[in-house]
């Protein structure tokens, strides 16, 4: 079946759409057919420009949800607009929490398969998914037969989000419909953890450490370098579960995925689970005592030597500049 029209589902923040979200919509534009957006929140006005602006011609917008989940609301609104025959021929929608909430409940509502986990789209007479196994070793591709529209929910950092320079997108609203007792819970209360400097799958420069830094104490040069280098601070799981970090700090499979301009792995053996959520990275650079560590397998430039040493020495050469 012709890939003629698409729906990404675009997620708000206070500060327009999350990036993940201008990646499915730049995705869905090299794909072929119109590319709209389904969102919701108290400004549908700016989410409509950002929408615009990187390929949508029409925002569907659910409504300010307030202090709802999205997942029954924006799930309801989309089965909604296919059983009017309004609907597209293929629904992206991004890895998140609240994304995969909507994409389980719009396929047990629907009866339509959902593929998962995937990290390229290959456009055609229907659409191509690509999915890592095995820690990132291995790519699997694969297509839906049926006749339904796909629902494919895609990883970050799976594509540039790149500006087509589109006018705001138009807003038509996309109704709730009754959800009977399936819209009950409230958000009563919102924690942001705090962090200084950028986000770490938004940095330019991320600093990640691993065991090798021996303690939780030596985590603080990995900080230390990372403000040195307007960076952020990330981490191997095995820190991670060791209680040293906290978890919003993980690269890899179960953590974030980064790609910034340069990733400094520091005291990280490179096993494939932190890989497969780094190695996209412009520049790696991976300090380790061991010559024979995996990730330098990926690294542009291996140091090999002792955290303890290089690490002060890097800190105290960038504070000297
Ligand atoms: C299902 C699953 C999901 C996973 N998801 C993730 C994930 O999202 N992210 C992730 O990171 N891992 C993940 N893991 C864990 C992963 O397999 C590794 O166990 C983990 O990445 C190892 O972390 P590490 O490199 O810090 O530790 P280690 O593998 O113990 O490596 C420590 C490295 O430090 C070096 N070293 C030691 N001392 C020094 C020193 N003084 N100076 C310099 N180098 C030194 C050593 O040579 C070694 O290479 C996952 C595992 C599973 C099974």
């Amino acid at each position: 079946m012709a890939i003629s029209k698409i729906w990404v589902v675009a997620e708000p923040t206070e500060a327009g759409l999350t990036n993940t979200s201008l990646e499915l919509l730049t995705a869905a534009r090299s794909l072929g057919g119109t590319v709209e957006a389904v969102s919701w929140g108290a400004n549908a006005a700016q989410s409509a420009a950002v929408a615009g602006e990187y390929g949508a011609t029409t925002l569907h917008d659910v409504g300010d949800l307030a202090n709802a989940l999205p997942g029954a609301s924006v799930a309801g609104a989309i089965a909604g607009a296919l059983a009017a025959g309004n609907g597209p021929d293929a629904i992206l929608i991004p890895t998140s929490y609240d994304g995969r909430d909507i994409a389980g409940r719009l396929s047990a509502k629907c009866d339509l398969p959902v593929l998962t986990n995937i990290t390229g789209l290959v456009g055609g007479d229907s659409l191509t998914t690509q999915h890592p196994v095995f820690g990132g070793e291995k790519i699997v591709s694969a297509h839906f037969t049926g006749s339904g529209p796909g629902i494919f929910v895609i990883r970050a950092k799976s594509f540039n989000p790149e500006s087509s320079g589109g006018a705001a997108a138009a807003v038509s609203t996309l109704a709730v419909g009754d959800l009977g007792g399936t819209n009950g819970a409230t958000v009563v209360s919102r924690h942001v953890e705090e962090r200084v400097g950028p986000k770490l799958d938004e940095a330019p420069v991320v600093v990640s450490g691993g065991r090798g830094l021996g303690e939780a104490s030596a985590y603080s040069l990995i900080e230390e370098l990372a403000k040195q280098l307007n960076g952020a601070p990330g981490a191997s799981r095995a820190i991670v579960d060791a209680g040293w970090v906290p978890y919003a700090n993980q690269v890899g499979q179960t953590g974030k995925t980064v790609k910034p301009d340069l990733y400094l792995a520091c005291g990280i053996s490179g096993a494939t689970q932190h890989m497969v959520g780094m190695k996209g990275s412009k520049n790696i650079v991976a300090i380790n005592k061991d010559p024979e560590a995996p990730i330098f397998t990926v690294a542009d430039l291996g140091i090999v030597g002792d955290v303890h040493k290089v690490l002060p020495a890097l800190i105290e050469l960038l504070k000297a500049r």
